[in-house]
């Protein structure tokens, strides 16, 4: 590092000093590019952490003296993992109010900062963060970007834009929405076309439309919070500043509306028909199913969870059973799926889950294990900012990358096990993040909820049948 410092710092004695490179070897190499690994390969990156080489040993470059090597022989690389749907504003939250009212902007930026170095030890070198409120996410980024802290890239989204009866506008009318919600609320077309330019002049990467409602018709479906026309007006904008949209929208409506206004993204879209394949595909619109939030929720919530006493889980399974058959039938017209987790609710911690989409992908959508490899980094890449830079492991991108004590290809699952990840790069740079133990309850748990059951003389005296020691306290 010494010698590229000093060549920048020292620009009349430009010459004098080589350049240092990092050589890295590779037992396995799996470049993103296809979905065999190579055995024996070697990856050779300069001091900004761009790869130079990438190839068999044998036609690497001469190594000079002051050259790094790492012996990465033992493990499988690859390049660092992507998630395209990793909130990093909602620090774990277990309601909604806890995400949009009980802490400071400011804490939830040194919270979500915190929370970002997870999920990059868990093997994420880059995330989008769909949905914030403030200008939480695009700050960590900054922060990153600017060598403050270490952590992945970040690909930032302001508040969603939502409208009256659109997701994230949850309160009811004389609350409204807050000023720390991640919801902001327009009324009109021009409103939502002032938040947008307000959005990019504050620095986001992406818009975040809240495109379902949360009103559904007689027949259960989803209405749509804008109009087709609004949603036009909206990702017409968001294109014409340059920058990507992404909208919210489980239901065909929404989903339908997106497509054929061309959103970049489309989360969830569990409800998709022929009629939004056919728009997809000719405008461009991707498809980040979402996986590991539902199945989590459906495998994880106990009866005591007030989730579950709302039926959450079965409504999920419906949900979910439906969207395995759509995302099946849109993927084998040609949609492309990104992965992506959800992350940032008690149901999906940071870093402890983003790697299950993998395994999902596997096992509920037919993905091979390369496929879904490669959906986590050559094809999430492709939506991502400095997408042409990441995702693969070629020569002029970026060296992000990761080592594994295992082949994903031969076991998937054990992705998720954070001690078989041996090494995560970002730029070239080793990222070494402390296993650092804190207290959830001084984090997100503010919420004023006391109690999950209603203790009616009838329930006492069922949970005393139930459970004796409560009549023994009698
Ligand atoms: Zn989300």
């Amino acid at each position: 590092m010494t010698a590229g410092m000093l060549k920048r710092g020292l620009g009349s004695f430009e010459g004098e000093f080589t350049a240092m490179k990092t050589f890295v070897r590779c037992g396995h190499l799996f470049t993103g590019q296809d979905d065999e690994a190579r055995s024996g390969d070697t990856l050779v990156f300069d001091e900004h952490g761009t790869l130079d080489y990438v190839g068999p040993e044998k036609g690497a470059p001469r190594r000079a003296r002051n050259d790094q090597v790492f012996d990465y022989s033992a493990y499988f690389v690859m390049p660092g993992l992507v998630d395209v749907h990793t909130h990093l504003a909602y620090g774990n939250a277990k309601s909604e109010e806890d995400i949009d009212l009980y802490s400071p902007l400011e804490f939830r930026t040194l919270r979500g900062m915190f929370f970002a170095q997870k999920v990059a030890a868990a093997g994420f070198t880059a995330i989008c963060s769909p949905g914030d409120a403030g200008q939480i996410s695009l700050s960590i980024r900054n922060a990153i970007r600017a060598g403050l802290f270490d952590g992945p890239r970040v690909m930032a989204a302001g508040r969603y834009v939502t409208t009256h009866q659109g997701l994230t506008d949850w309160y009811p009318t004389w609350i409204g929405v807050p000023e720390t919600s991640i919801g902001k609320l327009v009324t009109t077309s021009a409103e939502a076309v002032e938040e947008i330019r307000r959005q990019v002049k504050d620095g986001v990467d992406c818009i975040k439309i809240a495109l379902d409602g949360i009103q559904r018709r007689e027949n259960g479906e989803l209405v749509a919070a804008f109009t087709h026309d609004e949603t036009e007006i909206m990702v017409r904008e968001t294109h014409r500043l340059g920058k990507k949209a992404i909208a919210h929208a489980r239901g065909r409506e929404a989903t339908l509306y997106a497509a054929r206004s061309g959103v970049d993204l489309i989360f969830h879209a569990n409800h998709l028909d022929d009629e939004c394949i056919a728009a997809m595909l000719e405008t461009g619109s991707v498809v980040c199913p979402t996986l590991t939030h539902p199945r989590n929720t459906i495998d994880f919530t106990q009866p005591h969870d007030p989730a579950y006493q709302r039926g959450r889980p079965d409504h999920t399974r419906r949900e979910y059973e439906i969207g395995c058959v759509n995302w099946k039938k849109a993927r084998a017209a040609g949609v492309p799926m990104l992965t992506g987790t959800d992350t940032g609710f008690a149901v999906t911690p940071y870093g402890e889950w983003n790697a299950r989409e993998l395994e999902l992908f596997v096992e509920d959508l037919g993905f091979t294990p390369a496929a879904a490899l490669r959906a986590a980094t050559e094809v999430n890449a492709r939506f991502m900012i400095e997408g042409d830079r990441i995702g693969v492991l070629e020569p002029g991108r970026a060296a992000d990358f990761i080592a594994l004590d295992f082949s994903p290809l031969s076991d998937i699952r054990l992705l998720q096990d954070k001690c078989r990840i041996r090494a995560v790069h970002i730029a070239g740079k080793e990222i070494r993040i402390p296993d650092r133990p804190y207290d959830p309850r001084q984090v997100t748990d503010f919420a004023l909820v006391n109690w999950t059951d209603l203790y009616t003389r009838e329930r006492v005296a069922e949970l005393r049948r139930q459970r004796p020691h409560l009549a023994a306290a009698e």
